[in-house]
């Protein structure tokens, strides 16, 4: 008989889409085991300011397919203070809850790591991120839908750069990260992907440009924001400079990036995870990340899934050198 009786459910730091398919599936599953859910609104703030509500079957009916998070989330400076923390395991002992299922990235985990710590309290963290930037899992909750996101944008842009032979710089999210525009950029067949995770050579960059096929109409260079170079108006100027006859613009793709449907893989992905976090806990788990690695429910220790994903497969490098010629 498991010792859980009543988990708390929030969704914390950046929102991705597919993290309404984990809430669904929690909450599901918990009620199939007969234990209680307890919502808690925009993540560690609202867990500190009380907003908690009693979750039921119909309170997660017709989500899976919605963007976004029913649950809110919040960023919370005051968790990060140790009275912070006790005002939130005071609430949380005052609606009687026992465990809690954290959806959210590393600084989620850093801060639900802390409260383990200080309190004891059994915590699961499902990854929920659009940038996949963290060790344990292969693909993190709403990757694989913005990728999706990015690759839709660009074919759009792509017919307009190919009927006016236009070269496009388009900026993609990822401050610290490169895993979106590396594979969307793969998806899109870019020309040439700029990531944080490797030092960007301008100049090899415009001999890559020269050296392409003049015959090409449109040309599209991937951008992650965070990249040594610059953004994308950054990029564009030192383009236009060197290759003043080009006709180049810039495409800023943004917050689309982490709004929209999930895709079937997202919500599949969360199905799964918020199924394992529930029978997990039950089973006495606690201080782990879920992910699924080679088709596997994987845990990893919070303090090694906090730890960036820090270079990229070069293989998937490679392959766009190769492919864009
Ligand atoms: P994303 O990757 O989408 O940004 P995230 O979970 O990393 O998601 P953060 O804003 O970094 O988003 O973290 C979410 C919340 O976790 C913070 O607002 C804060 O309340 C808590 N948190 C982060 N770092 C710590 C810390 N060192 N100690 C305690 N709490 C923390």
């Amino acid at each position: 008989m498991s010792e859980i009786k009543n988990i708390g459910l929030i969704t914390s730091g950046g929102d991705a889409p597919g993290m309404n398919a984990a809430i669904r599936a929690v909450v599901r599953t918990a009620l199939y085991y007969n234990i209680e859910v307890t919502g808690i609104m925009r993540g560690y703030e609202g867990m500190i300011n009380g907003e908690f509500f009693p979750m039921n079957r119909k309170s997660v009916s017709n989500i899976i397919q919605r963007g976004g998070t029913i649950l809110k989330t919040a960023r919370s400076e005051e968790f990060k203070t140790k009275e912070g923390r006790q005002k939130a395991f005071d609430q949380l002992q005052k609606h009687k809850v026992d465990s809690l299922v954290a959806i959210g990235g590393d600084g989620t985990f850093t801060g639900a790591k802390i409260f383990i710590k200080e309190f004891g309290m059994p915590i699961l963290g499902l990854p929920g991120t659009i940038d996949n930037d963290l060790i344990g899992t292969d693909f993190t909750i709403g990757y694989d839908t913005a990728i999706n996101t990015v690759v839709d944008a660009v074919d759009k842009i792509r017919d307009t750069a190919e009927s006016h032979d236009r070269l496009f710089i388009v900026e993609v999210m990822g401050r610290d990260s490169g895993l979106i525009a590396l594979r969307s950029g793969i998806g899109v067949g870019a020309e040439a992907i700029m990531i944080p995770e490797s030092k960007t050579d301008i100049n090899a960059l415009f001999k890559r440009l020269e050296k392409g096929r003049k015959d090409k109409a449109s040309k599209i260079l991937i951008v992650a924001e965070g990249d040594d170079a610059g953004g994308a108006f950054e990029v564009a100027e030192k383009v236009k400079e060197k290759f003043p006859k080009y006709d180049t613009r810039v495409s800023i793709l943004g917050h689309i990036q982490r709004g929209g449907s999930p895709t079937c893989m997202d919500r599949v992905l969360a199905s799964r995870l918020g199924v394992a976090a529930v029978e997990s806990l039950m089973e006495g788990r606690k201080g782990e990340m879920i992910g699924v690695c080679n088709g596997k429910i994987h845990f990893t220790p919070f303090k090694n899934a906090i730890k960036h994903i820090s270079e990229v497969n070069p293989s998937l490098l490679k392959i766009v050198e190769i492919l864009s010629l």
